[in-house]
């Protein structure tokens, strides 16, 4: 890049500027208030987590942990994988540069793992294993010459033997977050939470990234405002009273049109069954479906059931519908969710085909869309699910709920409503410049400042030019700042104890003390001017 290169945002993410940033504040701040009435404390996350944290918990063939995730790559991290794939290779071909290439990989992979276990970045208790793939390494320059078609299998065996070696060797592998249900849970585990009493119940907001296509409404750094009850407890009741809580976060926003769609996906005792009904009726219609539909009859049959192309959508009407394969427990269950959703007065759409894109969900799932988002229209996904605090190691009592909610979304919804515009109103004090303290003299500047401190005390948005300006140049800047008033502070006023204030809306001024400057912008403020 030359010196004079420009520097822009990556693909894919964003700055949120003012004033929408006050949008995004007001989004923020009423969850917080919203939650907090239900019990809910908020939880600060990491973002770097172990990668194999999401490969277990979202699931290894879901397009998020399949191709979205963003790795951190280090050296030693690459090479290995490279080597991994190497060691696999068949040996079909007797092709002596691609042995050449498997031993310099092999001499590459040593040479940073050497440097790595001397900085610490790799545990002592690597280093045994880093010591036979030296010998590895010797024994494959020495007694494996050039493709000679008698020492293959001699070759295969080293490669098998470096395979094992190099896959125990414990390289740090770290991933931004895609998502934050995994890390929640997590930290539950890690902190030992299910010793508290009750339900517990955690809020988090902040980014997450996956690498998608950027389009409106999909970006790769996203925002997520998320909820997760956690406890031994899945009775159909808390599932119902996280659903009321969204609704009454996105009332609280104003948020118009917003539809609930729920469905309950089966547990472990009915869902396989019905996942193998599925497949089997795909497979028949196997020819007739797109590419990505053909292979997820293999990798994750439920997610044919999202798709949206458009010449699938007869095929997938006639499929089996999970509904009528639930077991006996999740059916009840489901049906209490529907009556406890009705208790609270809260409208709901079925749909059979919701499903989720992370594996670890079951019984309840739901998702919330909103007008004015294309295509994208989901701006909150989730469910229950029980089994993955289990699954990353916790006790197998804790059930869970949660959902998560896209900002970027919920915003985008807002602002197409018109909710973004409303001046003064929606940005708060933070918008509005109440005070442009104007001085002219350095003893006009000193009480200035003092002025200005005790304006601020009392909550005042006040501008204060830290250099001396000429008096129109001055009172010009505050009229572009849009501030209510000028207040002026020269020789004459600090001689006779006022200072002049001037309402910018129509030039009016008067010359008033201190208290009454206090009094007369709490009234004006009150009054809503
Ligand atoms: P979609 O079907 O739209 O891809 P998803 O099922 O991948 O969504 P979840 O993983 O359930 O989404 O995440 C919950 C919410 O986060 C979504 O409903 C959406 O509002 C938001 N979200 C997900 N991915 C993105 C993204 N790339 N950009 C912006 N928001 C996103
Ligand atoms: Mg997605």
């Amino acid at each position: 890049m030359s010196d004079k290169a420009k520097f822009q945002a990556i693909k894919g993410v964003r700055d949120i500027l003012p004033p929408e940033s006050a949008l995004w504040n007001r989004v923020e701040q009423t969850a917080r208030e919203v939650f907090a009435t239900f019990g809910f404390v908020e939880i600060r996350l990491p973002i770097l987590e172990q990668r194999e944290l999401f490969d277990r918990s979202i699931g290894g063939e879901t397009d998020i942990v399949s191709k979205e995730m963003y790795g951190i790559a280090s050296p030693l991290l690459v090479i290995k994988g490279m080597l991994l794939g190497e060691s696999k290779f068949p040996g079909l071909k007797r092709d002596s540069s691609e042995y050449l290439r498997f031993l310099m990989s092999l001499s590459a992979f040593l040479v940073v793992a050497r440097d790595a276990l001397q900085s610490k970045e790799l545990g002592a208790q690597n280093e045994r294993s880093i010591h036979e793939l030296d010998h590895a390494f010797q024994a494959g320059l020495t007694h494996f010459p050039n493709a000679d078609p008698s020492r293959e299998s001699e070759r295969q065996q080293l490669r098998k033997d470096v395979g094992e070696l190099v896959s125990r060797i414990e390289v740090e592998d770290l991933s931004l977050r895609p998502e934050a249900t995994a890390s929640v849970v997590r930290a539950y585990i890690e902190h030992g939470m299910q010793m508290l009493p009750g339900n517990v119940k955690l809020y988090y907001m902040g980014p997450m990234f996956r690498r998608e296509r950027p389009q409106k409404g999909r970006y790769r750094q996203f925002y997520q405002i998320g909820a997760e009850v956690l406890g031994s407890s899945d009775a159909p009741g808390i599932d119902a009273e996280v659903i009321e809580m969204l609704m009454m976060l996105f009332e609280r926003l104003n948020l118009k049109g917003a539809v609930l769609n729920i469905n309950s996906i089966g547990d472990k005792n009915c869902r396989p069954a019905y996942v193998e009904k599925l497949r089997a009726e795909l497979q028949k219609v196997r020819e007739h479906l797109g590419e990505d539909s053909k292979r997820r009859i293999e990798t994750n049959p439920l997610r044919v059931l999202d798709s949206k192309l458009e010449s699938e959508q007869g095929i997938i009407a006639n499929l089996p519908r999970i509904a009528d394969h639930l077991c006996r427990d999740c059916r009840a269950h489901y049906d209490e969710v529907k009556r406890q959703l009705g208790l609270r007065g809260i409208a709901y759409q079925e749909n059979w085909r919701l499903v989720r894109g992370l594996d670890y969900y079951m019984r309840t799932t739901f998702e919330i869309t909103a007008p004015g988002l294309g295509s994208q229209n989901a701006v909150c996904g989730g469910g229950r699910y029980d089994g993955l605090v289990e699954l990353l190691g916790g006790p197998a009592t804790t059930k869970g709920i949660g959902f998560a909610i896209g900002t970027d979304r919920l915003v985008l919804s807002l602002q197409e409503a018109g909710e973004g515009e409303t001046p003064g109103g929606l940005a708060g004090k933070a918008g509005g410049l109440d005070v442009y303290l104007a001085w002219f003299g350095a003893a006009a500047q000193s009480a200035a400042i003092g002025l200005a401190g005790r304006l601020r005390d009392a909550g005042f948005v006040v501008e204060l030019p830290a250099v001396e300006m000429k008096f129109g140049k001055s009172l010009g800047l505050a009229d572009r700042l849009k501030a209510r008033h000028a207040v002026i502070v020269g020789d004459d006023e600090l001689a006779a104890g006022v200072v002049t204030v001037k309402r910018l809306s129509d030039g009016t001024q008067q010359k008033l003390g201190e208290q009454e400057l206090f009094s007369y912008l709490r009234a004006v403020q009150s009054a809503g001017d």
